[in-house]
């Protein structure tokens, strides 16, 4: 058998398996843990065991981080926003992108997939199809390979980088479970926005988990089924009015907010009308706060970027709606790393090539 990933595990599943696998030593898994996941190394011996003991504990576990392919980096107004291609053991690329915050404050987004079967007709990542699901360490992976190969501090963790969190559900609250455990990363829920499409399973059952801190943000981008049919087909199987219902009643915590994130498209969905259906939408839902996110074109784009002065009119008229807005300073366009704009190029070829089966 060979070794599992120790960061893939939470210290009770490392615990249990650590006590059959490793007969000498097991009582240092604390240590061993804190070591890997905290500050990335995985060395039994430096932490005073025997060699047999370290031998056991080899061979059981490792901690393998993602290979970093290339980093490309943009300057901005709070900082750098640097996006890093990983290689997976398997040769597949995911990306990561570290955006800055101010205040030397960063926000990691993450990969939950190898691309995405979502469909979403703004999206790059959508044009690669889905590979596979990441493992939770992959995902787990991509914080760590973050800290201690780039050497980026990392505060927040968004799940909105390549793929669908919802759609790789289990790996993704496994890893949620790994980020939390106080004896490990201890990085608390609060830190940590999923990012949806509108799963409404997964939302449904997400309520049921019971993560009472956990954020998350659901992309909207269109207040018509027809317009949003097309933009999001996961609309022809849960359109808006589904959406909304499971909106309205997933309340995790007495003050949660929903981030409701609105992708402003030239010509497809930036009218006063919209701003008014948006409202309407958000009405059952106790608290909203809406991010407005200006388009990025892409490779293919679907439409221009909207001009400064017509995202401030949208957020105008949100606000004119009474809503709590909130607007999304484009950081990354220039190297691909801006929202909607994650989709690695070669993975793309090699698909088209036939190299690279393709989930569902
Ligand atoms: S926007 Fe998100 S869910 Fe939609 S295709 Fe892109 S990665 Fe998938």
């Amino acid at each position: 058998m060979s070794p599992r990933p120790i960061h893939g595990l939470t210290f009770a599943e490392l615990q249990r398996e650590a006590r059959a696998l490793v007969p000498r030593g097991h009582g240092r898994a604390s240590a061993v843990y804190q070591a890997a996941v905290r500050e990335g190394r995985f060395e039994p011996e430096a932490l005073g065991l025997g060699a047999e003991a370290s031998e056991a504990w080899r061979a059981a576990f490792d901690l393998r981080l993602l290979d970093v392919v290339r980093v490309t980096e943009e300057e901005g107004e709070l900082g750098t926003t640097a996006k890093a291609i990983l290689r997976t053991d398997d040769g597949l690329e995911i990306e990561c992108v570290r955006i800055p915050m101010g205040r030397g404050r960063h926000t990691l987004c993450i990969s939950s997939q190898v691309g995405c079967k979502m469909g979403c007709a703004f999206c790059e990542t959508a044009r690669l199809g889905l590979l596979r699901h990441l493992r939770t360490d992959e995902i787990v992976g991509q914080v760590l390979t973050a800290r201690h190969t780039l050497g980026w501090e990392v505060r927040n963790v968004v799940l909105m980088g390549m793929g669908e969190a919802l759609d790789n559900y289990d790996h993704v609250v496994h890893a949620l479970r790994v980020f939390n455990d106080p004896v490990g990363f201890a990085m608390g829920q609060e830190r940590f926005t999923i990012c949806t499409v509108g799963r409404v399973d997964g939302i449904e059952r997400l309520a049921r988990e019971g993560f009472k801190r956990l954020n998350l943000s659901v992309s909207l981008n269109a207040t018509e089924d027809a317009t949003r049919d097309r933009l999001m087909p996961v609309n022809r199987k849960t359109p808006l009015a589904a959406l909304q219902a499971a909106l309205a009643s997933y309340q995790p915590r007495a003050n949660f907010a929903l981030g409701l994130n609105y992708c402003l498209m030239p010509g497809l969905n930036d009218t006063r009308e919209d701003a008014a259906r948006i409202a309407e939408f958000c009405r059952p839902i106790r608290r909203v706060l809406v991010n407005v996110i200006p388009y990025n074109p892409g490779n293919a784009p679907l439409t221009r970027a909207p001009t400064d002065d017509e995202v401030d009119a949208f957020i105008g008229w949100l606000r004119d709606e009474g809503l709590p807005v909130r607007k999304r300073i484009t950081k990354g366009r220039s190297v691909m790393a801006a929202c909607g704009q994650l989709g690695n190029v070669e993975l793309r070829a090699r698909r088209r090539a036939g190299a690279l089966p393709v989930v569902d």
